[in-house]
């Protein structure tokens, strides 16, 4: 089978965003990309993170054309594909419909820099995508454009669906939608009982400087 790495860590990973409630039923998917081969690894449309083998992911170019696999590939496939077209270093995607992140999709909102965490995502705020049906080429193109037009981002919200991560590793991808929705969190919460304070461009770049000597030196991480 191609991609045999990336279909385990689909199926481990897709047990993760269940079980820390990322998404609900079969909502959601995730991705990895290979740019040697051209080759894209997604989960199956329709299937319970629990349910889902390595053999039910779905290998396809970033056209839609299917290389390997007896089952559809997830209905986002278009949108996992704009985003490496957008993003060439992304390796991995994430879309979820975790329920903070979803609330503020819901409310017209980005994600805001109420928590200096937000520097993970590359950028002082998570942009919101308009509106548009699902699955369709159409939603891919609008939150391609919105990834055009925040360079740095590696992550959007869908405005009334849910968000989308991506990252070097699929690791890198999932810890930012988990930690993304930790900030959600906190902006709605802090919504709900007043207007939070919210960090200025040059705070966050401060984090961005903070993290690049943040944890273990290379060769350490042990
Ligand atoms: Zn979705």
């Amino acid at each position: 089978m191609l991609m045999g790495d990336a279909r385990e860590r689909i199926v481990a990973f897709g047990k993760r965003i269940a079980a820390e409630g990322l998404a609900v039923g079969t909502s959601g998917n995730l991705s990895e990309y290979d740019p040697t081969t051209g080759l894209m690894a997604i989960s199956p449309s329709g299937f319970g993170y629990f349910e889902t083998t390595p053999e039910d992911v779905v290998i396809l170019r970033l056209d839609g054309s299917v290389v390997e696999g007896s089952c559809r590939p997830s209905s986002e496939a278009p949108l996992h594909a704009e985003v490496y077209r957008r993003r060439p270093a992304a390796r991995a995607v994430v879309h979820t419909h975790s329920p903070y992140a979803t609330t503020l999709a819901a409310l017209g909102q980005p994600i805001r820099a109420v928590h200096f965490t937000i520097a993970d995502s590359g950028a002082e705020e998570v942009p919101l995508s308009p509106y548009v049906t699902f699955g369709t080429p159409e939603l891919a193109a609008s939150v391609g454009k919105t990834f055009g037009e925040y360079p740095t981002t590696n992550a959007a919200l869908m405005e009334n669906h849910g968000l989308v991560a991506c990252g070097t590793s699929m690791a890198t991808a999932f810890a930012l939608a988990v930690n993304l929705e930790f900030v959600s969190r906190i902006q709605w919460q802090a919504e709900c009982v007043g207007a939070p304070r919210v960090l200025t461009g040059e705070e966050v770049m401060g984090v961005s400087r903070r993290f690049e000597t943040y944890g273990q030196p290379a060769g350490n991480e042990a």
